[in-house]
């Protein structure tokens, strides 16, 4: 299994607007951030979880051409806002392209996108033909097994425990808590990504020092920090973390075996 990170930065992006910190200034490209998304890659399937606003660009710059299936966490916009461009894949693929999500989710990803179903447009007009799929269990995209997992994060959000074979990877980019039963899911994985802000306290993400906790507690063989803003800089971050800590960064490539 592949692991793609298509983007690794929280929800303003990095660099943000009109910033010229050393961060948004850097000339490190792991300091260059777009919005988060995990692309996901067997010899049997390929989907993508979260269609950010740089979807588009995303899918071009690390050659994604197949996405059988979109798996979403929760509906914020740095999240749904690339959704739109799924369509290419209908059209490369020749298909209806499944959209997984929880039932609160769902919906508003249905009222944002409320021109967006499985049927072609009666006019003609190049609208992406999407299942929308509510979960309420586990469910697999190919050989792939997702369990949703329940994370407080100010509003309905749904991490993902993934599974093929004996691997184990959990995924969590927006988090405020972790419920105790999702924790006891997450233990021991073999890859765990997990959000991690920024320094300071935030009402609605975790922060690096509750990150590190976290993953203290879940005990991953490797993990990887993502939803970073403009105040982590990745060099420096990355050295101080422990042996099997890593900072994520846009592109960042992991394989599995
Ligand atoms: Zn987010
Ligand atoms: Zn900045
Ligand atoms: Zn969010």
């Amino acid at each position: 299994m592949d692991l793609i990170f298509l983007g690794t930065g929280t929800s303003v992006g990095v660099p943000m607007i009109g910033c010229h910190c050393p961060v948004c200034s850097s000339k490190d490209p792991r300091n260059s951030r777009r919005r988060t998304s995990l692309y996901v890659r067997t010899e049997r399937t390929a989907f993508v979880i979260d269609t950010p606003p740089d979807f588009r660009q995303q899918v071009l710059d690390f050659g994604i051409e197949r996405v059988d299936a979109v798996v979403f966490t929760h509906a914020h916009a740095d999240h749904i806002f690339g959704f739109d461009d799924i369509r290419r894949f209908n059209t490369l693929q020749n298909c209806v392209i499944p959209a997984y999500a929880d039932a609160e989710t769902l919906a508003d990803v249905r009222r944002v996108f409320s021109y967006i179903g499985n049927s072609p447009s009666p006019k003609g007009l190049y609208r992406p033909l999407v299942d929308f799929v509510e979960i309420g269990g586990p469910f697999a995209v190919g050989d792939v097994k997702l369990t949703p997992l329940d994370v407080e994060h100010g509003c309905k959000m749904t991490g993902y425990l993934l599974e093929q074979g004996a691997l184990r990877i959990g995924y969590v980019p927006d988090c405020h808590s972790m419920p105790r039963e999702t924790l006891e899911r997450l233990h021991g994985v073999d890859v765990m990504i997990l959000d991690a802000l920024r320094y300071r306290p935030h009402p609605t993400h975790i922060c690096v020092e509750e990150s590190l906790a976290l993953l203290a507690k879940i005990g991953a063989k490797r993990s990887y920090l993502i939803h970073l803003c403009h105040d982590v800089e990745h060099a420096e971050l990355e050295s101080r973390l422990t042996s099997g800590i890593y900072v994520s960064y846009d592109g960042l490539r992991v394989r599995l075996t």
